[in-house]
Protein backbone atom coordinates (compact mmCIF):
# COMPACT_ATOMS: atom_id res chain seq x y z
CA UNK A 1 0.00 0.00 0.00
CA UNK A 2 1.19 3.38 -0.79
CA UNK A 3 0.13 4.85 2.02
CA UNK A 4 1.91 8.41 1.11
CA UNK A 5 -0.66 8.21 -2.05
CA UNK A 6 -3.66 7.43 0.27
CA UNK A 7 -3.13 9.93 2.76
CA UNK A 8 -2.72 12.35 -0.17
CA UNK A 9 -6.18 11.40 -1.34
CA UNK A 10 -7.87 11.57 1.93
CA UNK A 11 -6.54 15.11 3.06
CA UNK A 12 -6.00 16.87 -0.54
CA UNK A 13 -5.98 19.99 1.73
CA UNK A 14 -4.09 19.56 4.55
CA UNK A 15 -0.75 21.83 4.42
CA UNK A 16 0.55 22.43 7.39
CA UNK A 17 2.66 19.37 9.25
CA UNK A 18 2.89 18.19 12.54
CA UNK A 19 6.06 20.12 12.47
CA UNK A 20 5.41 23.14 12.25
CA UNK A 21 2.36 22.84 14.86
CA UNK A 22 4.93 21.73 17.24
CA UNK A 23 6.81 24.99 16.41
CA UNK A 24 3.46 26.73 16.67
CA UNK A 25 2.51 25.34 20.31
CA UNK A 26 6.02 25.16 21.83
CA UNK A 27 6.86 24.02 25.28
CA UNK A 28 5.78 26.30 27.97
CA UNK A 29 8.49 27.72 29.86
CA UNK A 30 7.37 26.88 33.48
CA UNK A 31 9.00 26.20 37.02
CA UNK A 32 9.91 22.76 37.81
CA UNK A 33 6.99 20.50 38.76
CA UNK A 34 4.50 23.27 37.74
CA UNK A 35 1.03 21.46 36.04
CA UNK A 36 -0.74 22.21 33.73
CA UNK A 37 -4.06 20.98 33.54
CA UNK A 38 -7.77 21.72 32.29
CA UNK A 39 -11.19 21.64 32.51
CA UNK A 40 -12.56 20.41 28.92
CA UNK A 41 -16.49 20.18 29.77
CA UNK A 42 -18.95 19.42 27.03
CA UNK A 43 -21.55 22.14 26.54
CA UNK A 44 -24.43 20.39 27.70
CA UNK A 45 -25.64 23.52 30.04
CA UNK A 46 -26.13 21.02 33.21
CA UNK A 47 -23.08 21.93 35.37
CA UNK A 48 -22.41 19.60 38.29
CA UNK A 49 -21.59 18.62 41.51
CA UNK A 50 -18.73 16.11 39.39
CA UNK A 51 -17.74 19.39 37.47
CA UNK A 52 -16.77 21.16 40.43
CA UNK A 53 -15.39 18.34 42.25
CA UNK A 54 -13.05 17.58 39.04
CA UNK A 55 -12.58 21.21 38.55
CA UNK A 56 -11.24 21.96 42.43
CA UNK A 57 -8.96 19.10 41.98
CA UNK A 58 -7.96 20.40 38.52
CA UNK A 59 -7.71 24.15 40.16
CA UNK A 60 -6.05 22.93 43.07
CA UNK A 61 -3.09 20.94 41.17
CA UNK A 62 -2.21 23.66 39.12
CA UNK A 63 -2.30 26.65 40.80
CA UNK A 64 -0.51 24.96 44.08
CA UNK A 65 2.32 24.11 41.61
CA UNK A 66 2.34 27.54 40.21
CA UNK A 67 0.89 26.12 36.80
CA UNK A 68 -1.72 26.70 34.68
CA UNK A 69 -5.19 26.25 34.35
CA UNK A 70 -7.14 26.15 30.93
CA UNK A 71 -10.60 25.71 30.04
CA UNK A 72 -10.85 23.89 26.55
CA UNK A 73 -14.58 23.52 25.36
CA UNK A 74 -15.35 19.85 23.89
CA UNK A 75 -18.17 20.86 21.37
CA UNK A 76 -17.31 17.56 18.89
CA UNK A 77 -20.96 16.99 19.67
CA UNK A 78 -23.26 19.49 17.88
CA UNK A 79 -26.34 17.65 18.56
CA UNK A 80 -25.88 17.94 22.20
CA UNK A 81 -24.80 21.56 22.35
CA UNK A 82 -26.94 23.89 24.24
CA UNK A 83 -26.71 27.95 23.38
CA UNK A 84 -25.49 29.88 26.42
CA UNK A 85 -23.93 26.63 28.27
CA UNK A 86 -20.11 27.75 28.28
CA UNK A 87 -21.42 30.90 29.56
CA UNK A 88 -23.29 29.10 31.95
CA UNK A 89 -20.37 27.05 32.75
CA UNK A 90 -17.84 30.05 33.09
CA UNK A 91 -19.92 31.86 35.23
CA UNK A 92 -20.79 29.11 37.70
CA UNK A 93 -17.31 28.40 38.37
CA UNK A 94 -16.21 31.39 38.80
CA UNK A 95 -19.42 31.55 41.49
CA UNK A 96 -17.00 28.65 42.82
CA UNK A 97 -13.93 30.40 42.99
CA UNK A 98 -12.65 28.80 40.14
CA UNK A 99 -11.03 31.17 37.66
CA UNK A 100 -9.13 29.87 34.48
CA UNK A 101 -5.33 31.11 33.79
CA UNK A 102 -6.20 30.61 29.93
CA UNK A 103 -8.60 29.09 27.68
CA UNK A 104 -12.19 29.67 26.61
CA UNK A 105 -14.09 33.10 27.56
CA UNK A 106 -16.95 34.46 27.30
CA UNK A 107 -15.63 37.02 25.19
CA UNK A 108 -13.75 34.42 23.07
CA UNK A 109 -9.98 33.05 23.35
CA UNK A 110 -7.40 33.76 25.87
CA UNK A 111 -3.86 32.06 25.65
CA UNK A 112 -1.41 31.21 22.78
CA UNK A 113 -2.16 27.80 22.63
CA UNK A 114 -5.86 27.89 21.21
CA UNK A 115 -8.24 28.05 19.69
CA UNK A 116 -9.69 26.52 22.60
CA UNK A 117 -13.10 25.03 21.10
CA UNK A 118 -12.60 21.91 19.57
CA UNK A 119 -15.08 22.73 16.49
CA UNK A 120 -12.60 25.50 15.37
CA UNK A 121 -9.38 22.91 15.44
CA UNK A 122 -10.86 20.91 12.81
CA UNK A 123 -7.75 21.86 10.30
CA UNK A 124 -5.00 20.89 13.46
CA UNK A 125 -6.41 17.39 13.89
CA UNK A 126 -6.52 16.37 10.23
CA UNK A 127 -2.70 17.03 10.30
CA UNK A 128 -2.21 14.56 12.63
CA UNK A 129 -4.80 12.41 10.87
CA UNK A 130 -3.35 12.29 7.53
CA UNK A 131 0.42 11.85 9.46
CA UNK A 132 -0.97 8.46 10.89
CA UNK A 133 -2.27 7.65 7.40
CA UNK A 134 1.04 8.49 6.06
CA UNK A 135 2.52 6.00 8.08
CA UNK A 136 0.31 3.14 8.31
CA UNK A 137 -1.74 3.53 11.35
CA UNK A 138 -4.71 4.92 10.14
CA UNK A 139 -7.00 4.26 7.83
CA UNK A 140 -10.31 4.65 5.69
CA UNK A 141 -13.21 2.71 6.66
CA UNK A 142 -16.63 2.59 4.35
CA UNK A 143 -18.80 0.62 6.50
CA UNK A 144 -22.35 1.51 6.36
CA UNK A 145 -24.51 1.57 9.93
CA UNK A 146 -26.22 -1.76 8.50
CA UNK A 147 -23.02 -3.50 8.09
CA UNK A 148 -21.55 -2.83 11.58
CA UNK A 149 -24.91 -4.04 13.01
CA UNK A 150 -24.77 -6.69 11.39
CA UNK A 151 -21.57 -7.21 12.30
CA UNK A 152 -22.27 -6.89 16.01
CA UNK A 153 -25.57 -9.30 15.85
CA UNK A 154 -22.77 -11.84 14.61
CA UNK A 155 -20.33 -11.57 17.47
CA UNK A 156 -23.13 -11.29 20.09
CA UNK A 157 -24.47 -14.54 18.30
CA UNK A 158 -20.86 -16.10 18.46
CA UNK A 159 -20.55 -14.84 21.83
CA UNK A 160 -17.18 -12.68 21.25
CA UNK A 161 -16.35 -9.69 22.05
CA UNK A 162 -18.05 -6.99 19.84
CA UNK A 163 -16.20 -4.13 18.13
CA UNK A 164 -14.12 -3.72 15.29
CA UNK A 165 -10.84 -5.48 15.84
CA UNK A 166 -9.21 -8.56 13.79
CA UNK A 167 -11.12 -10.07 11.26
CA UNK A 168 -13.88 -7.69 11.65
CA UNK A 169 -11.86 -5.10 10.63
CA UNK A 170 -13.00 -4.93 7.30
CA UNK A 171 -10.98 -1.84 5.54
CA UNK A 172 -8.31 -2.29 7.19
CA UNK A 173 -5.92 -4.10 4.51
CA UNK A 174 -8.26 -3.20 1.32
CA UNK A 175 -6.24 -2.32 -1.69
CA UNK A 176 -6.09 1.89 -2.50
CA UNK A 177 -8.53 0.67 -5.38
CA UNK A 178 -11.14 -0.09 -3.49
CA UNK A 179 -10.81 3.16 -1.20
CA UNK A 180 -10.56 5.12 -4.71
CA UNK A 181 -13.86 3.96 -5.75
CA UNK A 182 -15.52 4.23 -2.49
CA UNK A 183 -14.36 7.49 -2.51
CA UNK A 184 -15.13 8.23 -6.62
CA UNK A 185 -18.97 7.45 -5.35
CA UNK A 186 -18.58 9.66 -2.81
CA UNK A 187 -19.37 7.72 -0.22
CA UNK A 188 -18.32 8.50 3.09
CA UNK A 189 -15.63 7.33 5.61
CA UNK A 190 -14.53 7.26 8.65
CA UNK A 191 -10.54 7.16 9.90
CA UNK A 192 -10.25 4.33 11.71
CA UNK A 193 -6.86 3.34 14.08
CA UNK A 194 -4.77 0.73 12.55
CA UNK A 195 -4.68 -1.04 16.67
CA UNK A 196 -1.10 -3.25 16.96
CA UNK A 197 -2.44 -4.23 20.53
CA UNK A 198 -3.71 -7.70 21.51
CA UNK A 199 -5.75 -8.87 24.58
CA UNK A 200 -3.02 -11.08 25.02
CA UNK A 201 -0.95 -8.48 26.75
CA UNK A 202 -0.49 -6.36 30.05
CA UNK A 203 1.39 -4.19 31.35
CA UNK A 204 1.65 -1.70 34.25
CA UNK A 205 0.82 1.65 34.52
CA UNK A 206 0.03 4.45 37.63
CA UNK A 207 -2.94 6.26 37.81
CA UNK A 208 -2.45 9.36 40.45
CA UNK A 209 -5.68 8.36 41.96
CA UNK A 210 -6.26 4.84 41.05
CA UNK A 211 -2.64 3.92 41.97
CA UNK A 212 -1.13 0.51 39.83
CA UNK A 213 -3.59 -0.31 37.49
CA UNK A 214 -2.59 -3.73 35.25
CA UNK A 215 -4.09 -2.59 31.92
CA UNK A 216 -4.77 -5.13 29.22
CA UNK A 217 -4.16 -3.95 25.51
CA UNK A 218 -6.78 -2.31 23.31
CA UNK A 219 -7.05 -4.64 19.53
CA UNK A 220 -10.12 -2.22 18.10
CA UNK A 221 -9.50 -0.05 15.27
CA UNK A 222 -11.76 2.85 17.10
CA UNK A 223 -12.79 5.84 15.23
CA UNK A 224 -10.78 8.72 15.01
CA UNK A 225 -12.48 10.97 12.39
CA UNK A 226 -15.95 10.72 12.07
CA UNK A 227 -17.56 11.22 8.77
CA UNK A 228 -17.72 14.51 8.81
CA UNK A 229 -14.18 14.70 9.81
CA UNK A 230 -14.69 16.02 13.32
CA UNK A 231 -12.68 14.18 15.49
CA UNK A 232 -13.84 11.60 18.64
CA UNK A 233 -13.16 12.41 22.09
CA UNK A 234 -10.04 9.65 21.87
CA UNK A 235 -7.99 11.47 19.09
CA UNK A 236 -8.92 14.96 19.64
CA UNK A 237 -7.89 14.34 23.59
CA UNK A 238 -4.47 13.05 22.47
CA UNK A 239 -3.70 15.82 20.24
CA UNK A 240 -5.39 19.15 22.34
CA UNK A 241 -3.42 17.67 25.23
CA UNK A 242 -0.36 17.22 23.57
CA UNK A 243 -0.43 20.34 21.86
CA UNK A 244 -1.59 22.88 24.59
CA UNK A 245 1.12 21.00 26.77
CA UNK A 246 -0.76 19.23 29.17
CA UNK A 247 1.19 17.55 32.25
CA UNK A 248 -1.71 16.36 34.00
CA UNK A 249 -5.26 15.40 32.79
CA UNK A 250 -7.70 15.07 35.70
CA UNK A 251 -11.06 13.84 34.04
CA UNK A 252 -13.95 11.25 35.09
CA UNK A 253 -13.07 7.22 35.58
CA UNK A 254 -15.75 7.00 32.76
CA UNK A 255 -12.36 7.53 30.97
CA UNK A 256 -10.50 4.04 32.03
CA UNK A 257 -11.81 1.57 29.69
CA UNK A 258 -10.67 3.65 26.95
CA UNK A 259 -7.67 4.45 28.50
CA UNK A 260 -5.42 1.55 26.93
CA UNK A 261 -6.59 3.46 23.30
CA UNK A 262 -5.13 6.56 24.41
CA UNK A 263 -1.98 5.49 25.61
CA UNK A 264 -1.64 3.29 22.43
CA UNK A 265 -2.70 6.70 20.56
CA UNK A 266 -0.35 9.21 22.36
CA UNK A 267 2.50 6.60 21.53
CA UNK A 268 1.47 6.47 17.39
CA UNK A 269 1.54 9.81 17.76
CA UNK A 270 5.01 10.36 18.99
CA UNK A 271 3.47 12.13 22.07
CA UNK A 272 4.89 11.90 25.60
CA UNK A 273 1.97 10.52 27.68
CA UNK A 274 0.64 13.40 30.62
CA UNK A 275 -0.28 11.77 34.11
CA UNK A 276 -3.92 11.09 34.47
CA UNK A 277 -5.82 11.54 37.42
CA UNK A 278 -9.21 9.48 37.22
CA UNK A 279 -11.73 10.86 39.52
CA UNK A 280 -14.23 7.90 41.35
CA UNK A 281 -18.14 8.82 40.95
CA UNK A 282 -19.82 10.64 43.40
CA UNK A 283 -22.08 8.69 45.23
CA UNK A 284 -24.98 8.39 47.91
CA UNK A 285 -26.64 6.18 50.45
CA UNK A 286 -30.10 4.95 49.01
CA UNK A 287 -31.28 2.83 52.19
CA UNK A 288 -28.17 0.73 52.93
CA UNK A 289 -26.35 0.60 49.82
CA UNK A 290 -24.36 3.19 47.72
CA UNK A 291 -25.39 4.74 44.20
CA UNK A 292 -24.13 7.01 42.08
CA UNK A 293 -25.51 10.72 42.07
CA UNK A 294 -27.69 10.55 38.95
CA UNK A 295 -28.76 13.11 36.77
CA UNK A 296 -32.35 12.07 36.93
CA UNK A 297 -33.14 10.92 40.58
CA UNK A 298 -30.79 13.60 42.40
CA UNK A 299 -31.82 17.10 42.38
CA UNK A 300 -28.92 17.92 44.56
CA UNK A 301 -26.31 16.91 41.15
CA UNK A 302 -26.72 20.32 39.74
CA UNK A 303 -24.87 23.02 40.95
CA UNK A 304 -27.82 25.15 40.33
CA UNK A 305 -29.47 23.79 43.66
CA UNK A 306 -26.64 24.42 45.82
CA UNK A 307 -26.93 28.68 44.38
CA UNK A 308 -30.64 28.13 44.89
CA UNK A 309 -30.84 26.54 48.25
CA UNK A 310 -28.49 29.72 49.43
CA UNK A 311 -25.60 27.25 50.66
CA UNK A 312 -22.91 30.19 50.78
CA UNK A 313 -19.74 29.22 48.35
CA UNK A 314 -17.40 28.75 51.25
CA UNK A 315 -19.80 26.15 52.63
CA UNK A 316 -19.98 24.03 49.50
CA UNK A 317 -16.15 24.68 49.06
CA UNK A 318 -15.13 23.54 52.56
CA UNK A 319 -17.33 20.53 51.98
CA UNK A 320 -15.98 19.80 48.43
CA UNK A 321 -12.61 19.49 50.21
CA UNK A 322 -13.22 17.55 52.53
CA UNK A 323 -15.07 14.84 50.34
CA UNK A 324 -11.70 15.16 48.32
CA UNK A 325 -9.03 14.73 50.56
CA UNK A 326 -9.77 13.02 54.11
CA UNK A 327 -6.67 14.70 56.34
CA UNK A 328 -8.57 18.41 55.04
CA UNK A 329 -11.04 18.31 57.89
CA UNK A 330 -8.10 17.29 60.60
CA UNK A 331 -6.31 20.38 59.11
CA UNK A 332 -9.25 22.92 58.98
CA UNK A 333 -9.40 21.76 62.98
CA UNK A 334 -5.93 22.62 63.32
CA UNK A 335 -6.13 25.68 60.97
CA UNK A 336 -9.75 27.13 61.42
CA UNK A 337 -9.08 30.14 59.96
CA UNK A 338 -6.91 29.87 57.55
CA UNK A 339 -7.41 30.56 54.07
CA UNK A 340 -7.80 26.83 52.35
CA UNK A 341 -5.62 27.82 49.88
CA UNK A 342 -3.23 27.10 52.48
CA UNK A 343 -3.88 23.57 52.75
CA UNK A 344 -1.69 21.19 50.94
CA UNK A 345 -4.25 19.10 48.07
CA UNK A 346 -2.92 15.83 46.93
CA UNK A 347 -4.67 13.83 44.50
CA UNK A 348 -3.29 10.78 45.65
CA UNK A 349 -6.05 11.41 49.15
CA UNK A 350 -9.04 10.69 46.41
CA UNK A 351 -10.95 8.04 47.22
CA UNK A 352 -10.11 5.71 44.22
CA UNK A 353 -14.01 4.01 44.03
CA UNK A 354 -15.39 7.50 44.52
CA UNK A 355 -16.51 9.59 46.88
CA UNK A 356 -19.77 9.60 49.45
CA UNK A 357 -21.89 12.76 49.11
CA UNK A 358 -23.41 13.59 52.51
CA UNK A 359 -25.63 16.02 52.07
CA UNK A 360 -26.30 16.42 56.26
CA UNK A 361 -22.92 16.63 56.49
CA UNK A 362 -22.71 19.51 53.70
CA UNK A 363 -25.29 21.15 56.29
CA UNK A 364 -22.89 20.68 59.21
CA UNK A 365 -20.23 22.25 57.54
CA UNK A 366 -22.34 24.99 56.16
CA UNK A 367 -23.79 25.95 59.68
CA UNK A 368 -20.17 26.27 60.68
CA UNK A 369 -19.43 28.20 57.76
CA UNK A 370 -22.00 30.77 58.47
CA UNK A 371 -21.07 30.94 62.28
CA UNK A 372 -17.34 32.05 61.18
CA UNK A 373 -18.60 35.21 59.16
CA UNK A 374 -19.85 38.40 61.03
CA UNK A 375 -22.98 39.64 60.68
CA UNK A 376 -21.72 42.24 57.62
CA UNK A 377 -20.79 39.25 55.93
CA UNK A 378 -24.28 37.43 56.63
CA UNK A 379 -26.39 40.56 55.59
CA UNK A 380 -24.24 41.12 52.16
CA UNK A 381 -24.26 37.19 51.25
CA UNK A 382 -28.05 36.40 51.95
CA UNK A 383 -29.80 39.87 50.71
CA UNK A 384 -27.47 39.07 47.76
CA UNK A 385 -29.31 35.59 47.88
CA UNK A 386 -32.46 37.07 48.43
CA UNK A 387 -32.29 39.59 45.60
CA UNK A 388 -32.30 36.61 42.80
CA UNK A 389 -34.56 33.67 44.99
CA UNK A 390 -36.52 36.43 47.41
CA UNK A 391 -37.01 40.02 46.48
CA UNK A 392 -39.80 40.78 48.60
CA UNK A 393 -37.71 39.22 51.59
CA UNK A 394 -34.63 41.44 50.08
CA UNK A 395 -36.62 44.13 49.43
CA UNK A 396 -37.46 44.45 53.57
CA UNK A 397 -33.66 43.05 54.35
CA UNK A 398 -32.68 46.86 52.63
CA UNK A 399 -34.86 48.66 53.81
CA UNK A 400 -32.93 48.83 56.91
CA UNK A 401 -29.39 47.55 57.08
CA UNK A 402 -28.92 48.22 60.09
CA UNK A 403 -31.91 46.36 62.17
CA UNK A 404 -31.30 43.34 59.43
CA UNK A 405 -27.36 43.41 60.75
CA UNK A 406 -28.39 43.51 64.47
CA UNK A 407 -30.69 40.26 64.06
CA UNK A 408 -27.76 38.70 61.72
CA UNK A 409 -25.78 39.48 65.02
CA UNK A 410 -27.45 37.82 67.91
CA UNK A 411 -25.11 35.02 68.72
CA UNK A 412 -22.72 35.69 66.53
CA UNK A 413 -18.93 35.68 67.99
CA UNK A 414 -17.02 34.35 70.87
CA UNK A 415 -16.30 31.20 71.31
CA UNK A 416 -19.27 29.17 70.82
CA UNK A 417 -21.23 31.03 68.03
CA UNK A 418 -24.93 30.14 67.42
CA UNK A 419 -25.57 27.37 64.43
CA UNK A 420 -29.00 28.58 63.01
CA UNK A 421 -28.49 28.78 59.69
CA UNK A 422 -27.20 26.40 56.92
CA UNK A 423 -28.59 27.95 53.87
CA UNK A 424 -29.73 31.41 53.07
CA UNK A 425 -33.28 30.19 52.42
CA UNK A 426 -33.71 28.96 55.98
CA UNK A 427 -33.02 32.68 57.47
CA UNK A 428 -36.69 33.54 56.50
CA UNK A 429 -38.64 31.40 58.95
CA UNK A 430 -35.36 31.75 61.33
CA UNK A 431 -35.89 35.62 61.60
CA UNK A 432 -38.91 36.48 59.50
CA UNK A 433 -40.85 37.16 62.84
CA UNK A 434 -38.80 40.14 63.31
CA UNK A 435 -40.26 41.95 60.47
CA UNK A 436 -44.32 42.70 60.97
CA UNK A 437 -45.07 40.97 57.21
CA UNK A 438 -44.17 37.55 58.54
CA UNK A 439 -44.84 37.26 61.81
CA UNK A 440 -47.41 34.62 62.58
CA UNK A 441 -50.10 33.44 65.20
CA UNK A 442 -48.59 31.36 66.96
CA UNK A 443 -49.86 28.55 68.18
CA UNK A 444 -49.96 27.59 72.16
CA UNK A 445 -50.18 23.69 73.34
CA UNK A 446 -53.59 22.91 73.95
CA UNK A 447 -52.72 21.09 77.36
CA UNK A 448 -52.62 24.92 78.79
CA UNK A 449 -55.69 26.53 79.39
CA UNK A 450 -55.90 29.78 77.02
CA UNK A 451 -56.54 32.06 80.46
CA UNK A 452 -53.64 31.00 82.16
CA UNK A 453 -51.69 32.18 79.03
CA UNK A 454 -53.26 35.24 79.03
CA UNK A 455 -52.52 35.78 82.69
CA UNK A 456 -48.87 35.36 82.19
CA UNK A 457 -49.13 37.75 78.97
CA UNK A 458 -50.69 40.19 81.45
CA UNK A 459 -48.82 39.81 84.21
CA UNK A 460 -45.60 40.10 82.01
CA UNK A 461 -47.10 43.55 80.33
CA UNK A 462 -47.45 44.74 84.03
CA UNK A 463 -44.00 44.76 84.81
CA UNK A 464 -42.37 45.17 81.47
CA UNK A 465 -39.45 47.24 81.48
CA UNK A 466 -37.14 47.35 78.21
CA UNK A 467 -34.51 49.06 79.99
CA UNK A 468 -33.89 46.02 82.22
CA UNK A 469 -30.75 44.01 82.02
CA UNK A 470 -31.04 40.61 80.97
CA UNK A 471 -31.16 39.49 84.43
CA UNK A 472 -33.46 41.45 86.07
CA UNK A 473 -36.25 41.13 83.09
CA UNK A 474 -35.39 36.95 83.72
CA UNK A 475 -36.25 37.56 87.39
CA UNK A 476 -39.52 38.80 86.36
CA UNK A 477 -40.61 35.79 84.30
CA UNK A 478 -39.41 33.81 87.44
CA UNK A 479 -41.59 35.99 89.56
CA UNK A 480 -45.04 36.05 87.33
CA UNK A 481 -44.05 31.62 87.38
CA UNK A 482 -44.28 31.42 90.83
CA UNK A 483 -47.66 33.93 90.93
CA UNK A 484 -49.17 31.44 88.88
CA UNK A 485 -48.11 28.31 90.77
CA UNK A 486 -45.52 27.20 87.79
CA UNK A 487 -41.89 26.08 89.24
CA UNK A 488 -38.65 27.57 88.61
CA UNK A 489 -37.16 23.88 89.77
CA UNK A 490 -37.13 21.48 87.01
CA UNK A 491 -35.84 18.53 89.98
CA UNK A 492 -38.62 19.39 91.62
CA UNK A 493 -40.84 19.52 88.71
CA UNK A 494 -39.96 16.00 87.05
CA UNK A 495 -40.19 14.30 90.39
CA UNK A 496 -43.99 15.29 90.22
CA UNK A 497 -45.47 16.94 87.20
CA UNK A 498 -48.67 16.57 88.55
CA UNK A 499 -48.23 19.11 91.11
CA UNK A 500 -47.71 21.88 88.97
CA UNK A 501 -49.15 23.21 85.92
CA UNK A 502 -46.22 23.72 83.94
CA UNK A 503 -42.41 25.37 84.52
CA UNK A 504 -40.52 28.47 84.16
CA UNK A 505 -39.59 26.93 80.43
CA UNK A 506 -43.69 27.38 79.66
CA UNK A 507 -44.04 30.90 81.32
CA UNK A 508 -41.19 31.70 78.95
CA UNK A 509 -42.53 29.90 75.80
CA UNK A 510 -45.83 31.88 76.09
CA UNK A 511 -44.16 34.75 75.97
CA UNK A 512 -42.24 33.65 73.46
CA UNK A 513 -44.32 33.03 71.10
CA UNK A 514 -46.88 35.91 71.51
CA UNK A 515 -43.73 37.55 70.71
CA UNK A 516 -42.15 35.65 67.64
CA UNK A 517 -45.37 33.15 67.02
CA UNK A 518 -42.76 30.40 67.54
CA UNK A 519 -42.03 28.14 70.02
CA UNK A 520 -37.87 28.24 69.15
CA UNK A 521 -36.38 31.99 68.43
CA UNK A 522 -33.13 33.17 69.29
CA UNK A 523 -32.83 34.79 73.03
CA UNK A 524 -35.65 35.91 73.46
CA UNK A 525 -34.87 39.04 75.82
CA UNK A 526 -32.42 39.98 72.94
CA UNK A 527 -35.32 39.57 70.38
CA UNK A 528 -37.34 42.29 73.06
CA UNK A 529 -34.12 44.45 73.06
CA UNK A 530 -34.44 44.59 69.22
CA UNK A 531 -38.38 44.83 68.28
CA UNK A 532 -38.13 47.61 70.76
CA UNK A 533 -40.68 48.16 73.67
CA UNK A 534 -43.87 48.96 71.51
CA UNK A 535 -43.77 46.53 68.96
CA UNK A 536 -43.06 43.82 71.40
CA UNK A 537 -46.05 45.18 73.78
CA UNK A 538 -48.28 45.76 70.88
CA UNK A 539 -47.32 41.92 69.51
CA UNK A 540 -48.58 41.08 73.45
CA UNK A 541 -51.45 42.84 73.26
CA UNK A 542 -53.01 41.02 70.23
CA UNK A 543 -52.06 38.06 70.82
CA UNK A 544 -54.24 38.93 74.47
CA UNK A 545 -57.03 39.79 72.55
CA UNK A 546 -57.27 36.22 70.54
CA UNK A 547 -57.38 34.75 74.60
CA UNK A 548 -60.17 36.41 75.95
N1 LIG B 1 -15.50 16.23 27.41
C1 LIG B 1 -15.11 15.18 28.29
C2 LIG B 1 -16.19 15.04 29.35
O1 LIG B 1 -16.94 15.97 29.56
C3 LIG B 1 -13.79 15.55 28.91
C4 LIG B 1 -13.05 14.53 29.62
C5 LIG B 1 -11.65 15.06 29.85
O2 LIG B 1 -11.48 15.90 30.73
O3 LIG B 1 -10.74 14.65 29.15
O4 LIG B 1 -16.29 14.00 29.95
Amino acid sequence: MDYAALAGLLFPNVTDTPQSLEEKYPPRQLPEGAVVTRMAPSPTGFVHLGNLVMGLTAERMAHQSNGILFLRVEDTDAKREVPGAVEVLIETLKHYGISFDEGATIDGDNGSYGPYRQRQRAGIYHVYAKQLVEQGMAYPCFCTEEELSAMRAQQEANKETTGYYGKYALWRDRALEDIQAQLAEGNSWVLRFRSTGSVENQFKFDDLVKGKLTITENDVDHVLLKSDGIPTYHFAHAVDDHLMRTTHVVRGDEWLPTLPFHIQLFKALGFKLPKYVHIGPLMKMDGTSKRKLSKRKDPELALTFYKAAGFPVEAVYEYIMTVLNSNFEDWRRANPTAPSDDFTFSPKKLNPAGSLFDYAKLTDVSKNEIAKMDSAKVYTLLTEWAGEYDPEFAELLCRNPDYAKSILAIGRGGKKPRKDLATWKEAKSYMGFFYDEYLTAPEFDEKFNKTVIYSVLDKFLDCFDISDDSGVWFEKVKTITAELGFTTDMKVYKADPNAFPGTVADVSTFIRQAVTGKTNSPDLYTVMQLLGYDRTVSRIKAVMATLK
